[in-house]
């Protein structure tokens, strides 16, 4: 099962994906964490992704793509895989279509998270980021048990550098520009589904486990 989560940065992809993932056992795939792993390390990949980065900008498609590419011809994706900020442009998305072609494979749902817009820079301002494990926490919505330290492994738990107010609102100009116009490109191909992500998170939780096994 090839699976998409696309929504607005702030929308609520990764946080699903944790539990999503887990459900189906699926690979969860998000493509800003491989680009932060790869700029902690300090990569030649990650040194040229970090100055797309903290301008909120995209990282070029071809280097995008051949990262992702990389990543899904890893085992662990032989059950499946749970794409999370990938693709971001129709180009990526038609990239990814020709590499699964050959392999007799295909994108089998997409599920669009939608969240009004007023919500995403109060949800992206508020975010926490454990150091160590990626887990995403809210200073109001979902905070930790204790203050700064992640619940599951007391990793640091730290403000991404593109979740200032200002990055953020540039990250959604580029969201509304390049990434919007797949929510028409998949619900033309007929594998999009809505899912209303303006409720918590354990009510959209609910509504994603539905899409997904009516997808088979
Ligand atoms: P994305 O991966 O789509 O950029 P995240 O999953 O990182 O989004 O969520 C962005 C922020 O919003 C995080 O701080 C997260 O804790 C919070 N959040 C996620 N889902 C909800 C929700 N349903 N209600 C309120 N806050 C949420
Ligand atoms: P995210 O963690 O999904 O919010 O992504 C963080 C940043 O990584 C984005 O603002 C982009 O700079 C870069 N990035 C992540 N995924 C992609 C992608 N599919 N295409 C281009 N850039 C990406
Ligand atoms: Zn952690």
């Amino acid at each position: 099962m090839y699976l998409i989560l696309l929504g607005a940065p702030g929308a609520g992809k990764g946080t699903q994906a944790a539990t999503l993932v887990k459900e189906f056992g699926l690979a969860h795939i998000s493509t800003g964490d491989l680009f932060r792993e790869n700029v902690a390390k300090g990569t030649e990949l990650g040194l040229l992704a970090k100055q797309y980065m903290d301008r909120g900008a995209l990282v070029p498609d071809d280097v995008t793509v051949r990262m992702l590419l990389e990543r899904l011809a890893r085992p662990d994706t032989a059950k499946g895989v749970m794409l999370d900020g990938f693709p971001r442009t129709i180009d990526q998305a038609e990239a990814l279509a020709k590499a699964l072609q050959p392999q007799g494979k295909k994108i089998d749902g997409v599920m669009y998270i939608k969240v009004p817009n007023e919500a995403l820079i109060t949800r992206l301002s508020g975010r926490l980021t454990c150091r160590t494990c990626g887990m995403v926490y809210h200073v109001k919505f979902s905070p930790p048990k204790v203050s700064g330290v992640c619940d599951k492994d007391g990793g640091e738990l730290f403000t991404r550098p593109d979740d200032t107010v200002e990055t953020a609102k540039k990250r959604l100009d580029v969201y509304f520009a390049q990434t919007s116009p797949l929510i028409e490109y998949y619900t033309t191909r007929g594998v999009l589904t809505e899912i209303n992500g303006d409720q918590d998170v354990d009510a959209v939780g609910a509504e994603l486990v539905k899409a997904v096994e009516a997808i088979g």
